[in-house]
């Protein structure tokens, strides 16, 4: 098919748009494919369009090929199962929740595992009609708070989301890993490098999860890779092995000292150092302290609870690591207020003894995996500009529990080969997920078994972000001129541009290769402009990215045209005669 530039609904923009952060936002706006039409939400054009379903294709064909079965639902969704299964108030402010005329509440879907659960468990009954997989290509709504790089995090967007269902664990093992292998054959023909990694199964209640993560300095994910091992894993989902507990028998009894002018762990460690009386054979380090972090927990229903996270000095607790091990609660800065209403908690001096669920606060308590029984630490002595030397793990203190939130860094040793991980970002592409019976059992999805037993379904839960690849692409797929699709999905195979004067023979000449081309199944993006440069139209070439360039212009007087092949960066001239063979060829 021919596709006239001179009639093609598109603008191509000169200037870089000041609203684009990122190389594939700036270059999809540049070159025609989306505008946007509201914070998160972005309006496809005729050739951002084409790419999309192109890549809507890919992925309906590879789910189609394990034995997955297309369905729709609306987007607009009744409030009650979100009730039953308590994510009405879980998804938090994410939700877009509304009323009808009546004044009834709706939500629009942010995923859909509620409705498939419900609509399986509305026509099967027995353990014959499982395993069954049901996917669907939908736009979800979720009020991320913070959009951003146009398609990657919209608020509105579209998902590939499917759900496996079977009778029991290794049914879903194989329900798994065939979405898992299915997803590695749609990233590899989307033209996505993708790392698989171990995913944080957060509050969902699930149990196996990863993620399919295209690496690149753009994504929001931060990943660990072991340079030893095949060790990957988010660093929400990363836990860090466990030391063994030291002899702590020589340990002497805790200290407490006058640790004056100490704003910062290196002064207290360098005044520890100094002193006689606390002075080690192996000297105190940042490692030795132990800082405990106060945070404020908000809980759905607005209510709020204090959270203490004791780390080695020489870490920070991690934010999204922390967020993620709470989800649904939200994290929030334990701030002034918070300590004045507890003026026993002195700001800075917070030591393990004020903290825990029995002491007089009742503060949560949890430390990281690294504060094994018997080591020894320097904290905070509960007085102002007081320290405790010698507090030992066990012996002194103890805590509410474990929590692997401190933040992981280059280096850091792979909790299965110790070696060193190294860490990189990622744009986050897929999620494979074990959900297990939570839905189902919320939702009361049960069928027969072979005994005649009722028996609660266990499912799985598998989402692309579809819209979020056709800029992930483009993330991946560029140069310094413009964007280079590949081939798998890119707008138009060809994009032929007539580079002459008018009157002369390259209009004909470019007419007619364009009618080869399409006569043969390609399509074709035919530059028959008048009034507009062959510079502005090489330049747009450029910008749009189709695998093909074939000039059009001055080497027509000697029967040659000028072939580029954007993907292998090379430019051939080749004879008119036998210009559309050879094009055809490239294409195959
Ligand atoms: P993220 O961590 O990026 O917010 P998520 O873990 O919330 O994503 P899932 O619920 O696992 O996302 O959704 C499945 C897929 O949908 C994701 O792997 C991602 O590719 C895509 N996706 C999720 N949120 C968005 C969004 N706001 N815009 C575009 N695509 C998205
Ligand atoms: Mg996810």
């Amino acid at each position: 098919m021919i596709h006239r530039l001179s009639t093609l609904f598109v603008r191509t923009l000169r200037d870089d748009p000041a609203e684009a952060e990122i190389p594939s936002h700036r270059l999809l706006l540049r070159a025609g494919y989306i505008r946007r039409a509201a914070p998160g939400g972005y309006t496809w054009l005729p050739l951002g369009l084409r790419v999309l379903q192109r890549v809507e294709q890919i992925v309906r064909e590879e789910m189609n090929a394990i034995g997955a079965q297309e369905v729709h639902f609306p987007a607009l969704l009744p409030r009650e199962p979100y009730d039953a299964s308590g994510r009405w108030t879980d998804y938090g402010p994410n939700l877009f929740r509304l009323q009808d005329r009546r004044g009834v509440d709706y939500l629009l879907g942010p995923t859909h595992e509620e409705m498939f659960t419900l609509l399986v468990k509305d026509l099967y009954s027995s353990y014959k009609d499982l395993p069954v997989w049901l996917y669907q290509i939908q736009t979800k709504y979720r009020d991320e708070a913070r959009p951003r790089a146009g398609l990657l995090r919209g608020r509105e967007f579209v998902m590939k989301d499917s759900y496996s269902f079977d009778l029991d664990d290794e049914g879903l093992q194989r329900s798994y890993d065939a979405h898992r292998s299915a997803y590695v054959k749609i990233f590899a023909r989307l033209g996505l490098d993708v790392v698989i990694v171990k995913a944080m199964s957060g509050a969902m209640g699930g149990s196996a999860s990863e993620e399919f993560l295209a690496p690149s300095v753009s994504g929001e994910d931060t990943f660990v890779r072991c340079s030893q091992c095949d060790y990957r894993a988010n660093t929400e989902a990363v836990r860090i092995g466990t030391p063994s507990a030291p002899d702590a028998s020589d340990t002497p009894a805790a200290l407490v000292v006058d640790t004056p002018n100490t704003p910062t762990i290196q002064t207290l460690v360098d005044l520890l150092n100094s002193r006689q009386d606390v002075r080690r054979t192996i000297p105190w380090a940042a490692h030795d302290t132990l800082k405990n972090v106060l945070v404020m927990l908000r809980h759905a229903d607005g209510s709020r609870t204090p959270l203490a996270i004791g780390v080695p000095g020489d870490r920070d607790v991690d934010m999204k690591r922390l967020e993620a091990l709470v989800s649904p609660l939200e994290v929030e800065p334990f701030g002034e207020g918070d300590f004045a209403a507890r003026p026993t908690l002195i700001k800075g001096y917070i030591g393990p003894n004020a903290l825990g669920e029995g002491q007089p606060l009742g503060i949560r308590y949890l430390l990281d995996p690294r504060v094994v029984a018997n080591t020894a630490w320097v904290t905070g002595a509960n007085a102002p500009g007081r320290h405790v030397v010698n507090l030992v793990c066990g012996r002194d203190f103890s805590a509410d529990g474990v929590a692997d939130v401190a933040d992981v860094r280059d280096n850091d040793a792979c909790p299965m080969c110790s070696a060193p991980m190294r860490i990189e970002r990622g744009i986050e592409m897929g999620h494979v997920f074990q959900l297990g019976r939570k839905y189902a059992e919320v939702l009361g999805l049960q069928v027969l078994d072979e005994k005649g037993k009722q028996r609660v379904v266990t499912m799985g839960s598998y989402g692309v972000g579809v819209s979020r690849a056709v800029a992930a692409i483009a993330e991946m797929h560029h140069d310094e001129i413009g964007l280079r699709w590949p081939r798998s999905v890119a707008p138009m195979d060809v994009h032929v541009v007539i580079a002459g004067k008018a009157g002369d023979q390259t209009a004909p000449a470019g007419e007619q290769l364009a009618a080869e081309l399409s006569a043969s199944g390609l399509h074709v993006l035919l530059d028959d402009r008048t009034g507009v440069s062959p510079g502005v139209r090489f330049k747009d070439a450029e910008l749009m990215g189709m695998p093909m360039i074939v000039i059009v212009g001055r080497g027509v007087a000697n029967g040659v045209l000028e072939v580029r092949d954007r993907i292998a960066g090379t430019t051939t001239e080749v004879p008119i005669a036998e210009a559309a063979q050879h094009i055809i060829t490239c294409c195959a």
